[in-house]
């Protein structure tokens, strides 16, 4: 999924997360949300950097490892701090997820 989508994704779910009564999410939530999606660091190792058709969690290093930080992400979600690092990093999982069934090529 392009970055544009995960950011508007993410804007979108922080909107929402406000009207959640006594969650009073701030800027550093929203900015833990936003920086989630600093895991897609990984396309930097991947040559070419972006292919619209390759299969993220079978190419990028981070994304490899989907099961064990989607794992610790829902053990996060009940730590405040972390939470948004979380919800960030299982909405992220998710859009790929979606993006892959939907766009990618099986070879790739
Ligand atoms: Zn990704």
């Amino acid at each position: 999924m392009t970055t544009p989508t995960h950011v508007a994704a993410d804007i979108a779910v922080f909107l929402a997360l406000t009207h959640v009564p006594g969650l009073n999410p701030n800027t550093a939530d929203f900015v833990l949300l936003i920086g989630s999606n600093l895991i897609d660091i990984d396309h930097l190792f991947s040559h070419p950097i972006y292919h619209p058709r390759r299969n993220p969690f079978t190419t990028h290093t981070l994304h490899k490892s989907w099961l064990v930080l989607g794992a610790v992400s829902c053990a996060l979600l009940f730590i405040r701090p972390l939470m948004f690092i979380a919800i960030g990093l299982l909405l992220h999982f998710a859009l790929d997820y979606l993006y892959v069934r939907w766009f990618v090529m099986p070879a790739l």
